[in-house]
């Protein structure tokens, strides 16, 4: 029996490898969107009853506009790279929620929330654009599910496309993989691996949606004077020290242009 299940497993694993297309790698991912989405954006749903939402103020349209340019370069990303439909099952949404935590996140399929309290970092629409292309890069590379164990996965419905998260525990480990929350202190990191991989992924997408690639080192810097050595959100208490970070997104900046200038983008705001 435990022979069966050994090779089913196997199976089961072989036959999940997908290829993430803005790396190039295989990575083990036996969760199709179809059985993660639907948990998404109910959850999701309900984090925007539960929490303050702002609208029509000028902070709120221009998350709004940054996500859809930041959207709409990653599908032309993936179109040109031989992924046509790669997003078909993402709904973009993108709210601005009134919390003082410095945190941003992108749940799978594309939904998006910002909190008041990154904002002030952001310093306006590029900052902005910097935060949504890392968030928005964790998702399309599936970091969420893949930092889940299996079983915490089955735990959430997801195997069996069990929409609803019926208790708390089960509700905050999903969020807690996704990095939705507010609390700071129970806040899973996302890998060294992930964090680099979406800090480069990131740079191009925010690059080919017209935004200053130079800019996002320029946000670490300001990250990490806020920092000041307290507790920290998603953000800051990620395993690459800021200086790596910040060392990396300028070393990769000129390689950002260049994809931008595939698609025709040569100015940058
Ligand atoms: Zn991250």
């Amino acid at each position: 029996m435990k022979k069966i299940l050994l090779v089913l497993t196997i199976f089961i694993a072989v036959s999940a490898c997908k290829v993430n297309p803005f790396t190039g790698k295989k990575t083990l991912n036996m969760y199709p969107n179809s059985s993660i989405f639907p948990t998404a954006f109910a959850q999701y749903d309900q984090f925007l009853t539960e929490n303050k939402t702002i609208t029509g103020t000028t902070d709120a349209k221009m998350i709004a506009s940054v996500g859809q340019r930041i959207a709409s370069a990653a599908e032309r990303w993936l179109t040109a790279n031989g992924y046509p439909g790669y997003l078909q099952d993402y709904k973009w949404e993108y709210n601005l929620v009134d919390d003082n935590t410095v945190n941003a996140w992108c749940m799978p399929g594309g939904k998006i929330v910002f909190y008041t309290g990154i904002l002030p970092i952001c310093q306006g629409e590029t900052g902005v654009a910097v935060v949504m292309g890392h968030e928005v890069a964790h998702a399309l590379a599936d970091h969420g599910a893949q930092r889940m164990s299996a079983g915490q996965l089955q735990q959430i419905g997801a195997v069996a496309g069990n929409v609803l998260i019926k208790d708390d525990k089960t509700k905050g480990m999903f969020n807690q993989a996704y990095g939705v929350g507010s609390q700071v202190g129970v806040m899973l990191p996302f890998s060294r691996g992930h964090e680099t991989e979406a800090d480069r992924i990131g740079l191009q997408i925010m690059a080919i949606a017209g935004y200053n690639p130079d800019e996002a080192a320029e946000l670490w810097k300001r990250m990490k004077a806020n920092s000041g050595g307290q507790a920290q959100p998603e953000f800051m208490s990620t395993h690459p020290s800021n200086d790596t970070r910040i060392n990396n997104l300028t070393a990769w900046a000129p390689m950002a242009r260049e994809e931008a200038k595939k698609f025709g983008v040569t100015t940058f705001k």
